[in-house]
């Protein structure tokens, strides 16, 4: 039997990140103010989470997945790999316009890859931070070509300011950006197709336009119309689904106050982050209480798990939950 899984997060540092992995998830961030993204579960080629505390140290995600596939997966096992990633992403500026293609289309590229469908869950917001998700109606694929080479992109996305707990679920084929401000957890299929339509005018780290992918882009456009975020009715507890797709189902947990909070138990793995409060697991396991930005794998094999939950400020403890469907 597999215990709960802790891993180490893996790092991006881009342009656009930031320090708030440290202020905002209390990490311990080495210097730099350009961490953009914490990838908190990803088996993705030489990506690879690592066990990061208990007997499996320093065993990756992959190795779990094709060695101890039952144990892990389940009643979804096998796998190739891993089919989900999930990652923090801290946006201090604007990230490109950008779409990813379907399965279908993904599998006859020359690096053939996942399809991605994606969704985000708005953790945190800076005043007047925007989301970039689908496209203003009425427009079409020829409309958003003709707005891109005018380089108009802005007057054709459909965008809002949303509010932490906004969940947004962008399906492969949807135009998105993620705007300046927002610190964003999401879930994805684990892919790396994308094509990027459009980077505001901006140059990267060696003073050239980065480079643009306005014709794959532009036909992996599937989908049209806007995109408007899910969020939980004001003062509810409980567990909300926020999605369920072909590839995971999403949830946010507000448990009732001292409640324990039980997971897993149907012979599946859960993923689960922890957005608020102290979240621990039974002693038994001897791993740390997780607390803001904590992340943990339930392997099928683990049984269902409880958690005893306790608030650590004046807000509700929170978390984000995702399964294979
Ligand atoms: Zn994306």
């Amino acid at each position: 039997m597999l215990p709960p899984l802790i891993f180490q997060p893996v790092y991006r540092r881009y342009l656009w990140g930031g320090r708030r992995f440290a202020s905002a998830l209390g990490r311990d961030l080495p210097v730099g103010d350009d961490y953009a993204e914490s990838w908190e579960l990803v088996d993705h080629g030489i990506d690879q989470s690592v066990v990061a505390t208990g007997p499996l140290t320093g065993t990756s995600l992959g190795d779990l997945v094709r060695q101890r596939d039952e144990e892990l997966l389940g009643r979804h096992a096998p796998q190739k790999a891993f089919p989900l990633l999930f990652k923090f992403l801290d946006a201090s500026r604007d990230l490109s316009v950008q779409v990813h293609p379907d399965d279908a289309r993904a599998s006859r590229i020359a690096v053939p890859d996942r399809g991605k469908t994606e969704a985000w869950y708005i953790v945190d917001a800076a005043p007047g931070a925007r989301i970039y998700a689908g496209l203003a109606n009425g427009v079409d694929r020829s409309a958003l070509a003709a707005a891109l080479r005018a380089g108009r992109c802005d007057e054709v996305l459909h965008s809002f300011a949303p509010r932490p707990g906004d969940c947004v679920f962008i399906p492969a084929g949807t135009v998105h950006a993620i705007g300046a401000g927002l610190l964003v957890a999401e879930i994805q299929q684990s892919s790396d197709v994308t094509y990027r339509l459009h980077d505001w005018g901006r140059v990267g780290p060696d003073g050239r336009p980065r480079q643009l992918h306005v014709e794959d882009g532009l036909e992996a456009t599937t989908r049209f119309g806007p995109v408007e975020p899910v969020r939980r009715p004001q003062g509810t507890e409980g567990t909300i689904r926020l999605v369920r797709c072909d590839y995971f189902v999403f949830d946010e947990i507000v448990p009732e106050a001292g409640q324990v909070w039980t997971c897993g138990g149907d012979d599946g793995s859960h993923f689960l982050a922890i957005i608020d409060g102290r979240w621990t697991l039974d002693p038994r396991w001897g791993l740390p209480p997780l607390g803001q930005g904590g992340c943990v794998l339930l392997p099928a094999s683990a049984g269902p798990q409880a958690f005893t939950v306790a608030a650590t400020g004046p807000t509700q403890p929170r978390a984000l939950h995702v399964a294979l469907p």
